[in-house]
């Protein structure tokens, strides 16, 4: 496994047998199984595998949350290494951002939405480095987890825009066995925050039973989740949504296409997210 912080030895790998593929997983460390999940499928897909582990300082509105988001580049190394990763780069923020640096990649509307209100500029630096990302590995297909399903939406479209010459890879979101969506942020909860943390995905699948069961009512679900995360000591909600899966904007009444149900919670003091996806339903025309 190769490892390094410079562009020019990633080029080098890279390009060596331009004949085969390239998987990329973009992280920003403390690897935790999720991230060895999306490792796992493109190690299925590609011929090569390459993982990028770098704490992006653009993407973090508040640098209380930057200082605080966990690190642990040899534990993370060791991972890499026995799930047969051949390429991983390590990049300081000097790298990624030199003197004089100016340029940034923007998604419009959807980057506004869920994550990106609650976080102005986010997405902003999200596609900024990925866009680098790509450019610097130039991968046959990136991986991305729906734990994160804004950033999946947001990148696809930057993809699509852009013309960016790969295929987006979304992976399922890997829980602990309580339900919890695994995150390198659950290491910072407290051992009474870690017990309520469940409630946010338990309060995901009453809404995709009561989807399941014929209710279309946006507002009627949001209440629902409301109503569950309430019996969560010490739970703050910052967002619940029931969205259209393009754009993002709140709905009224799921339709056929679907919806996406998301959820941001503060639970003493770390910030989780999770969200489950409400598929499409076939159309029924009126009998004649
Ligand atoms: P991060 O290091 O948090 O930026 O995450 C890197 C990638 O791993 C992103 O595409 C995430 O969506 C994905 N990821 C994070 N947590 C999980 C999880 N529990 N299951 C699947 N993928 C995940």
């Amino acid at each position: 496994m190769i490892v390094t912080t410079a562009v020019e030895d990633i080029r080098k790998t890279r390009w060596s047998d331009p004949m085969l593929d390239w998987g990329l997983v973009p992280t920003m460390g403390a690897l935790h199984a999720g991230h060895l999940s999306l490792v796992a499928q493109a190690r299925q897909e590609n011929a090569r595998v390459a993982v990028s582990i770098f704490v992006n300082p653009i993407q973090f509105n508040d640098p209380r949350d930057l200082e605080a988001y966990p690190r642990d580049l040899p534990g993370d190394l060791a991972q890499l290494k026995a799930a047969g990763v051949d390429l991983v780069w390590t990049p300081g923020p000097a790298e990624m951002y030199p003197p004089h640096y100016q340029t940034y990649v923007e998604v419009e509307a959807l980057s506004r939405q869920l994550e990106g209100a609650a976080r102005p500029g986010h997405f902003r630096g999200v596609t900024t480095v990925v866009s680098k990302l790509f450019n610097v590995f130039q991968p046959q297909r990136a991986y991305f987890g729906q734990k994160d399903i804004q950033q999946v939406q947001v990148i696809k479209r930057m993809v699509a825009d852009l013309n960016f010459n790969l295929e987006v890879v979304v992976c399922p979101t890997m829980r602990e066995a309580d339900g919890l969506a695994m995150s390198s942020r659950n290491v910072r909860l407290s051992m009474a925050a870690r017990a309520e943390a469940p409630r946010l995905y338990r309060s995901l699948q009453a809404v995709e039973a009561a989807y399941g069961a014929g209710e279309t009512d946006a507002e009627t679900l949001r209440q629902l989740m409301r109503t569950e995360l309430a019996q969560a000591t010490g739970a703050r909600i910052d967002y619940v949504s029931i969205a259209d899966p393009l754009m993002l904007a709140e709905l009224d009444e799921i339709d056929a296409a679907g919806a996406i149900c998301s959820i941001a919670v503060f639970v003493d003091p770390v910030r989780l997210i999770d969200n489950v996806i409400l598929p499409p339903r076939p159309i029924t025309l009126p009998s004649s």
